[in-house]
């Protein structure tokens, strides 16, 4: 499925985190390899440095980007942007030449490696404390999953446009892609070119609860994999195989049966059905 900028989204980033967390929870870093310094944004090589024998507390997630906390009161960002894969394996693994970084843990049986061919993603060490100041952190919207409906309705009187590009403005909200708005707005019936000042206070709810209910359920199946998306275990997600309206052009929808569409809308492919999610109600 070529269709555009595909990147991991909230629900993989998430998968990731809670598939890595048992592992990685109060281990050691006792070694690290930069394959690639261009990998490091805003950030000294030496900064690593500061990251040899710390413990790793933590692994979260904020919008579409992972962090990994020390002890030391440091933490790294990571953004896996197109293809960026993090994952946990064995040492004995042959390192492959998309890899751009390598934790090796404890007694060295195991090494987090960060693996990016298209070389898209960055990493970025910051204070933990500095987290809410830091660039791209600052600038993100709130988490819809701990958003309520009420606060979610409230985000539309500070923003307007197309709903479908709103959606996808991470300081609008944090961690939507093409492929969860797209399904989004299919599941809350509404059209992806209408205007958000135009959805009534109904609609508003709706798409909430659009979006509570299929970034959990992808989350449950463990994210989408059309592309390089593996979770920390290098395990495909499940979620592609629930899509309706992504990557169906011309398919029928499975809840009226109508042709499914692709549009472009702000320079994004948006797949939609025009009979379930009609441009002017
Ligand atoms: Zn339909």
């Amino acid at each position: 499925m070529g269709y555009n900028i595909l990147m991991p989204e909230l629900p993989e980033a998430e998968t990731i985190c809670r598939s890595l967390k048992p592992e990685i929870k109060g281990r050691v870093i006792t070694g690290i390899k930069l394959l690639w310094p261009p990998l490091l944004r805003e950030t000294q090589a030496s900064a690593l440095d500061h990251w040899l024998g710390a413990r790793l507390i933590d692994i979260r997630r904020r919008g579409k980007m992972i962090l990994l906390d020390i002890d030391d009161q440091e933490t790294m960002l990571i953004h896996l942007k197109m293809t960026g894969q993090l994952f946990l394996v064995s040492v004995k693994e042959p390192v492959d030449k998309h890899t751009r970084l390598i934790l090796r843990l404890d007694e060295g049986q195991w090494e987090l490696r960060f693996r990016d061919p298209r070389k898209f993603g960055y990493i970025k060490i910051f204070k933990t404390f500095e987290e809410s100041q830091t660039p791209p952190l600052n600038e993100l919207g709130p988490e819809p999953l701990t958003l309520s409906a009420s606060d979610f309705v409230n985000l539309f009187r500070k923003f307007k446009g197309k709903i479908k590009s709103l959606l996808l403005r991470q300081n609008f909200i944090a961690g939507l892609g093409n492929i969860y708005t797209d399904e989004i707005l299919h599941q809350a019936k509404i059209n992806p070119e209408r205007l958000s000042n135009s959805l009534s206070n109904q609609e508003l709810i709706r798409l909430y609860w659009a979006m509570i209910k299929i970034l959990n359920r992808a989350i449950e199946y463990r994210g989408t994999s059309v592309r390089d998306y593996r979770d920390g275990r290098r395990e495909a997600g499940d979620f592609q195989n629930h899509l309706r309206v992504y990557g169906r052009e011309g398919e029928r929808c499975f809840r009226c049966h109508g042709l499914i569409l692709r549009k472009k809308i702000g320079g994004r492919s948006a797949f939609f059905c025009p009979q379930c999610q009609p441009a002017l109600v």
